[in-house]
């Protein structure tokens, strides 16, 4: 078993919070002052302009594990948590080095910055942007139910896995929406090209999208997952407590088209119970659980 510090370099307050894009940029300037002992890159950017960052640790070049949080605006709870547990990462590989020795870890904790901050009642400046999101908001000014980007896509329906099927399933939206609504054609919006592009770039041996809630995880796609994402499924599902499962009527998501075009496994994590934007009383429960996955990510499995 890995001795594991839980401490990180910041304290849990800096976490536990409403976590705007503003915090997040401003702990990862925090935590690269103080160890730069790690990478980063801007993948690209919000239709805000904000930047969508990238960090990589670890000391392997053949596994790469991906994982993101905050493709949908009203679950910033986990852009927050995958920040504290990068924070956990890099001391404790400052003090033990090999324990990244046959992973690296890419994080990408907030793909969707403009949604986050909207619904954490953060308008954005532009007026004509204003109209046109309390518009698709129905006239109301509370966005706690805002999942989709600040133009009204549903970043996690933007890509091309059998994208044409989304319109079959009943609940779906065809025009924009503060959710499931999925863009006009597949990729048109930056923060889903961003994290695309970043796929497409590099060779990632796993991917896992964190979401909320349910406390349940998603592992197939359309019968093309690898045999080795069942064996995974089954460890995972021991690890957290949640329930894996197979098939649902999922289209045009991340870990779909990860499946689909690499045949290499793929999680989407449905992390947590309750109503969205879960309360912060969650946080140490889903920190814990999160925490269990990313020591199982980083851990030797043979
Ligand atoms: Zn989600």
């Amino acid at each position: 078993m890995l001795d594991w510090n839980n401490e990180g370099y910041l304290n849990l307050i800096y976490y536990k919070t409403d976590f705007t894009s503003e915090k997040f940029y401003s702990i990862f300037n925090e935590l690269w002052r103080l160890n730069k002992g790690f990478s980063w890159s801007v993948i690209g950017f919000s239709l805000l302009g904000k930047p969508i960052l990238e960090f990589r640790i670890g000391n392997s070049k053949d596994n790469i594990i991906h994982i993101n949080a905050g493709m949908h605006a009203n679950e910033w709870n986990n852009s927050a948590l995958l920040m504290k547990l990068f924070d956990e990462l890099l001391l404790n590989s400052a003090n033990n080095s090999k324990i990244l020795d046959n992973v690296t870890l890419s994080i990408v904790p907030m793909i969707n910055p403009d949604g986050i901050d909207l619904v954490l009642n953060n308008f954005p400046n532009n007026d004509y942007l204003r109209e046109n999101i309390i518009k698709i908001n129905k006239f109301s000014l509370d966005f706690s139910g805002w999942k989709a980007n600040i133009r009204g896509v549903d970043l996690n329906n933007q890509f091309p896995a059998c994208w044409e099927l989304i319109k079959t399933i009943d609940f779906k939206k065809s025009e924009y929406s503060s959710r499931d609504f999925p863009g006009p054609y597949p990729l048109s919006e930056p923060e889903a090209i961003a994290l695309y592009n970043l796929t497409l770039n590099n060779n990632f041996s796993e991917v896992y999208a964190l979401h909320s809630q349910g406390e349940e995880f998603y592992w197939g796609f359309n019968n093309l997952e690898p045999p080795e994402s069942e064996f995974l499924a089954d460890k995972i599902e021991k690890i957290t407590g949640y329930k894996a499962v197979r098939t649902i009527k999922s289209y045009g998501g991340y870990k779909d088209w990860f499946i689909q075009d690499y045949k290499k496994p793929g999680f989407t994590i449905e992390l947590g119970k309750g109503i969205n934007p879960l309360p912060l009383s969650r946080f140490e429960t889903d920190l814990n659980t999160l925490r269990n996955l990313i020591l199982f990510c980083i851990t030797d499995r043979k």
